[in-house]
């Protein structure tokens, strides 16, 4: 009721998206999986393969939520590495360390509460950082590039799942409709949360796309940004190294 399609100002921004999460947290991975039609998995198994990372690596996964990515890193990084889970909202964290461990996950994993805006961790401290879907509620996408790029080893890739723009015309109408007609009620019905929903429908209508978040990444000082779009543009990859 409070935010709905008004413009937030910048400064009450970081507040409202952690409401929206803590009021979401309990019914977070069903909503993906009727808003998406299931597609959110395949997207985030495409992104965890792909990603450049061997045994006994040191993974960031940034804004982890209930720590999908996290789970599918885990094999890829073996006994020897180590998953830091980092999200700003202590709710996503606590059920995101419960469904890992209900995946039977327990050990090489770390639950760090932080803004990916100004990361506690020294420079240099990671072989590879993730965000997915969550770079769009950030509040300074700029900073936290320059975060995420710190926070790197040399030679270390940054890799940025998030919604992005649909490339072909004839589907954008439909996706609209998706966007803020089904996913709003679906929310309301099966979260009881109409307007967290719609909050989430425009963050996505807002965020960069492809082109405009890589020339974020190049201007915070990535090398070799690129990206690759999934599902026609519904949502990229983007990735970029530290040299
Ligand atoms: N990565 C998970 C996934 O793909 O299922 C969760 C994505 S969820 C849509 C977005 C997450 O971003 C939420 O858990 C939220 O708490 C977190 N978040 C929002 N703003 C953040 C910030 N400034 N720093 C760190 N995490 C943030």
């Amino acid at each position: 009721t409070h935010f709905g399609y008004r413009e937030v100002p910048v400064g009450e921004k970081q507040k409202l998206v952690g409401e929206v999460f803590s009021s979401v947290a309990g019914s977070y991975d069903l909503m993906n999986d009727l808003m998406s039609l299931g597609i959110h998995r395949v997207w985030k198994r495409y992104f965890a393969a792909t990603a450049q990372v061997k045994k006994g690596d040191r993974v960031l996964d940034l804004a982890g939520g209930t720590g999908d990515i996290a789970a599918l890193l885990r094999d890829r990084v073996g006994e020897s590495g180590e998953l830091v889970l980092g999200d700003i909202n202590g709710q996503m964290l606590r059920t995101g360390r419960d469904r890992m461990t209900d995946r039977g996950h327990v050990r090489g994993f770390r639950y760090v509460q932080c803004n990916a805006q100004a990361l506690p961790f020294p420079d240099a401290s990671f072989d590879l950082v993730t965000i997915a879907f969550g770079l769009r509620n950030v509040t300074d996408k700029d900073a936290a590039l320059r975060e995420m790029l710190r926070v790197l080893k040399v030679g270390g890739q940054a890799r940025v799942l998030e919604f992005s723009e649909v490339k072909a015309d004839w589907f954008r109408p439909l996706y609209d409709f998706h966007s803020f007609n089904v996913l709003p009620r679906l929310g309301r019905l099966f979260a009881n949360d109409g307007e967290s929903y719609r909050y989430l429908a425009e963050s996505i209508r807002k965020h960069p796309p492809q082109e405009a978040l890589k020339a974020m990444m190049d201007a915070a000082g990535f090398a070799r940004a690129r990206y690759r779009n999934l599902s026609g543009g519904i949502v990229a990859i983007h990735d970029g190294w530290k040299t």
